[in-house]
């Protein structure tokens, strides 16, 4: 089975579409969270991932535009961003986020916003904080976000060793346990602004990062016209 898994799009439409466009044949889409805030077409990511049949989980911006969770951990600009897209929100997709479970499990996979111990709220930014979440799941990868950092930790016994992100060559997955992470759609902080996906087929035990251009200059202005912050519309062209 080939899977599409993307995270953070954060209502970058023109991301999410560059994406799309993208992407090959797959059976699967999976969506790791964080489908909205920050960028400016909520409704319009929600309705495209409805068209794709995406299986998805909640994120941290997602719960808080919908009032499941508490935005005061967030800093003043992601804050805003939540506080505007709630209010631009329409029913349909608030229901489409609210019925967004935490945890999904298929196969091989599982798939969180953050971490497996902590879906909503915790970041696995090192190798220490990757093996003490390899308890909390039971199957042999699980799919994260949440960083924004493409990459894969893999389990060489105790220890976890890093993968990097290339887009270079497909990386050879075997029995060794994983967290992989995608990277952003919407919002890479990588250093690379171009949109970030991951190709995933577990049969064929291959994954592949892939980097995608997209009008970086079209979401801006949107976000400028909502009057969005303007270091979450600068940002996007810094790609961090
Ligand atoms: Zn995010």
């Amino acid at each position: 089975m080939r899977l599409a898994v993307l995270s953070d799009i954060h209502a970058n439409l023109a991301a999410l579409d560059a994406v799309c466009a993208d992407l090959p044949e797959v059976d699967q889409v999976w969506v790791l969270g964080d489908i909205v805030g920050y960028g400016p077409q909520p409704n319009e990511v929600i309705g495209r991932l409805q068209e794709l049949g995406a299986m998805a989980v909640t994120g941290n911006h997602d719960g808080a535009a919908i009032g499941t969770v508490d935005a005061s951990w967030f800093n003043p600009d992601a804050a805003a961003a939540v506080r505007w897209t709630a209010t631009v929100l329409d029913a349909r997709s608030t229901a489409y986020l609210a019925a967004l479970p935490e945890v999904r499990t298929d196969g091989e996979l599982t798939a969180v916003h953050g971490s497996p111990r902590q879906p909503i709220w915790e970041y696995i930014t090192d190798a220490g904080i990757a093996a003490d979440n390899l308890d909390a799941f039971a199957t042999r990868h699980c799919l994260y976000g949440h960083t924004h950092l493409p990459l894969i930790y893999r389990a060489d016994g105790s220890r976890m060793t890093v993968v990097p992100a290339t887009t270079a060559d497909a990386i050879a997955l075997d029995l060794r346990r994983t967290l992989m992470n995608p990277g952003s759609v919407g919002q890479p902080r990588d250093g690379n602004p171009d949109a970030s996906y991951l190709l995933l087929d577990i049969e064929a035990g291959r994954a592949e990062f892939r980097r995608v251009r997209y009008d970086i200059a079209l979401t801006q202005r949107l976000m400028r016209e909502v009057s969005l912050p303007p270091w979450l519309i600068e940002r996007l062209a810094l790609g961090r």
